[in-house]
This record gives structure tokens, sequence and C-alpha cells, in this order.
């Protein structure tokens, strides 16, 4: 249902690309946002559950990230600067050395590539192919890493497979934990074509995996699986990459996704909610023996963006700096739990999927998760679906989501499953 006038509407259906997806969805115009509210041209407000699919993982023009922007801004800062030296460059890798690389023990040197997801995995598997002299790199089922071509090749997804009209190389594709049901640990049939020279596996250069598969629905590998992943890949010479870009940054938690599970990915991607402000940034972690780049080989015009670099700095500095925000982080994911498990009992034979900030409900159809969606949003929530058919209605609420405003999200998907459940039941009698 459209809620905005056909001349608002006009210029996007005429002007603006096919391509273009979300707004289809959330058929309205946006204008101003805070934290977990989005308000819209009808003077509308809505709740936030998609948070720019977990790059507002800190809400909404948090304002200590404003003014430290805004200040920026003021003061004639750089706004562009390529590569080069910068005071904001230099402070964002200080706060990232000191409050978050330090005090977990870790060493990485820090390549900011070009400022989206895609292209810092683009970046990751050109260095485990330059590493290693190898080119097969191993991906996960259901994996997602981003729609250029690198990319794309590890990425599982079919319908953004087909968008490539081109074959994808590279790349061997293997069950992700999980995938075979409960009883097969997946973890041997790569154990077992990797110690088989004659399975058809080209020594891979790198396993690229996700923690919690964000857009494949929501798999949650154990981290006995994740670990011993880690352990194959270091017995046979390939890196092990950990793409943290939508799980990382306390989505699940912790800062990074993989913190607790005993492993030291070689390479590590982030984007997303780095610059903790929605602004453009990516970033990979090189441990510093695989930093062998030669200057400028992996180059682009935005490395770096300073305006993110300022924001991302204040990010760091007010939510990492201690453990508090760890801690709220653990009490929401609870209550996201405990509402979640209402909405799977509401349905019949759904699932709760994910973990932490990072969960959703398998409701088992993509045309159901999409009809509950829909009504949330005219109910005043955002909240969009994940999975290989898009069966997983998926909760991204911003970390610093208030307990009253994530109850009251919930309230308005409950009402959105008990009529939807309602209808589908009149329809089938
Ligand atoms: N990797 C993961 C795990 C993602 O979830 C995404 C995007 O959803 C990407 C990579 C690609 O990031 P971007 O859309 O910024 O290119």
């Amino acid at each position: 249902m459209s809620t905005i006038s056909s001349t608002k509407a006009g210029i996007f259906s005429g002007r603006e690309s096919q391509v273009r997806s979300y707004c289809r969805s959330f058929d309205t115009v946006f204008t101003r946002a805070q934290n977990a509210f989005l308000h819209d041209t009808n003077g509308r407000e809505y709740i936030d559950f998609l948070a720019g699919c977990s790059s507002l993982n800190y809400g909404h023009n948090d304002p200590v990230m404003k003014e430290a922007l805004l200040q920026h801004i003021a003061g004639d800062g750089l706004a562009h600067a390529l590569d080069l030296h910068t005071d904001a460059k230099s402070d964002f890798l200080r706060a990232f050395q000191d409050i978050i690389l330090k005090p977990r023990g870790m060493d990485y040197r820090l390549q900011f590539t070009g400022p989206t997801g895609a292209n810092a995995v683009e970046a990751a598997m050109k260095l485990a192919r330059k590493v290693t002299g190898r080119h097969n790199i191993i991906a996960f089922t259901n994996g997602f890493h981003g729609v250029t071509m690198g990319a794309l090749a590890a990425t599982g997804n079919g319908y953004h497979r087909d968008g490539a009209a081109m074959p994808l190389q590279g790349v061997t594709r293997l069950p992700y934990d999980g995938y075979l049901g409960d009883s097969v640990d997946t973890a041997d049939l790569l154990e077992k074509m990797l110690n088989d020279a004659s399975s058809g596996l080209d020594a891979p250069a790198a396993i690229i995996l996700e923690t919690v598969q964000g857009e494949g629905g929501l798999n949650a590998a154990s981290p006995a699986w994740v670990k011993r992943i880690a352990g194959l890949a270091r017995e046979h010479g390939a890196l092990l990459i950990v793409d943290d870009i939508q799980a990382g940054c306390g989505r699940v938690g912790t800062f990074f996704s993989f913190e607790g599970m005993g492993i030291k990915p070689d390479i590590v991607t982030m984007a997303k909610s780095l610059s903790g402000y929605g602004l453009p940034m990516a970033l990979v972690l090189i441990q510093p023996e695989h930093d062998i780049w030669s200057p400028a080989e992996h180059n682009g015009t935005f490395r770096g963006n300073t305006h993110a670099f300022v924001t991302a700095t204040a990010a760091i500095k007010t939510y990492w700096a201690d453990g508090e925000f760890e801690a709220q982080i653990a009490r929401k994911a609870t209550l996201v739990t405990e509402e979640l498990r209402k909405v799977a009992d509401a349905i019949p034979g759904a699932r709760l999927k994910g973990r932490d900030m990072m969960q959703g409900v398998d409701v088992g159809s993509g045309e159901l998760a999409g009809d509950i969606c829909a009504r949330a949003f005219e109910g005043g929530l955002i909240i969009e679906t994940s999975g290989p058919d898009d069966e997983v209605i998926k909760v991204l609420a911003p970390l610093t989501t208030p307990d009253a405003t994530l109850k009251a999200g919930f309230d308005i998907l409950h009402a959105a499953v008990r009529e939807t459940m309602h209808k589908n039941k009149l329809a089938a009698e």
C-alpha cells in the first residue's frame, strides 16, 4: 500500500532504475531519522528493525558522532583525501589500535578499500591468492559476500549469481555448518576432500566464511565448526577470511563476531556499521606477514572516507572503550529471543534462527514472510526477510534501540502475524 502522493512516487518509478529494491517493500518517502525511528513525508513514524541492513548498529544520527562530524566540517577538515595521511585517519587508526585490537591481543594491518563491503571482499580474495599463489577459494552454501564479480563468485544466492551473466570462477562451494542437518558435521566433508588428492578440490588459497550468514537466512555456525574450519585452513596452507561485514561491530554481541571462538583469522573484512553513522567505509584487516601488497595494487579513489573516519572514531570511543555496550547488547538479545519465540509459537512449523541481535524466524515460506513484513510496515515497522526463499523474518534493530521501542516494534510484528494467519485461515476455509 503506497502512502505517498503520486507526484512524489512518480519520480522514483519513472526515473530510478528497476534495480531498486528495498524501496519496493517500504513504499514511502523518508525524511528524518533518529536512533531506531524513521519519519516520512506524511508525518508518519516507523520503528526501524532493518537498520540499513546492519549498517546502523548505533542507530540513526547518533548525537556524539553527529557533533564530531559537524565540527570536522565546520573546521574545513578534509572531505576527500585519496589515501593521504590525515588527522582524521590517524585518530581512527589509533582508536582502532588502542580500543579494538590491543585489548583483544590482535595484531592486524588495516587496508582501506573502496567503501563497499564487496570491495573489501574483492581485496581479501585477491590478497589471499597473491599470498598463496593459488587461485581456488572455498566458500559456503548460502554465503553472501557481495555482488561484484569476484565477491559474487563466492556468493551462493542464485538470483544474484544469474545477474553476472558470465561464468563465476575460482570458487568451490561446500556445505555450511548445519546444511545437511544436525547429524552431519560438514567439516568432515571438507577435511576428507582436502586430504584426498583425487577429490577434485584444487588446493585453496583461502576459505571464506561468515560466522552468522546474514543474507543466507541467519544460519549461525557453531564455534566448534568455525574452529575446525580454521584448523583445516591452517593445516592445508589456506588463509582464513572471516567476512564480518554484517555480523561484526557488535551485531552478535562482541566487536568481532568470532571473538571467543579460539580462532585467529588471517584476513577479516568489515564495512556496514564500521563508520557508525551509515557513511560508506570498508576495511580489510590483514595479519602483518600477509601484507604483501605493492603500493596501489588494489587502489580506488574513495579509499578511506574522511568523514567516515571521524564518525568511526567517535563510535569506537563511545561504545567500545568498556564492556557496558556488550552487556546492553546481551540483555537486548534476550528480549529479542523471547519475543521471536512468541512469533514462532504463532506459526505452525516456524523456528528461530540466528543469534544475539541477528535473529529471526523461519516461517517456512517466502510468501508468508513477505505478507507478514508488508503488514508490519502498514503498522509502522520496517522489517525485512532473508534466506534462500526469503522465508526468514529478520530482526536487525539498532543495538541502541531502547527496550520499550523494541517491545513496541514486536507488538506491531505480533499483530501483523495474527492478522496474516487469520486472513490465511479464512482463505483456506
Ligand atoms: N559480506 C556480507 C557478509 C554482507 O552481508 C554484505 C552485504 O550485505 C556484503 C559482504 C557486501 O557488502 P556491500 O553491500 O557493502 O557491497
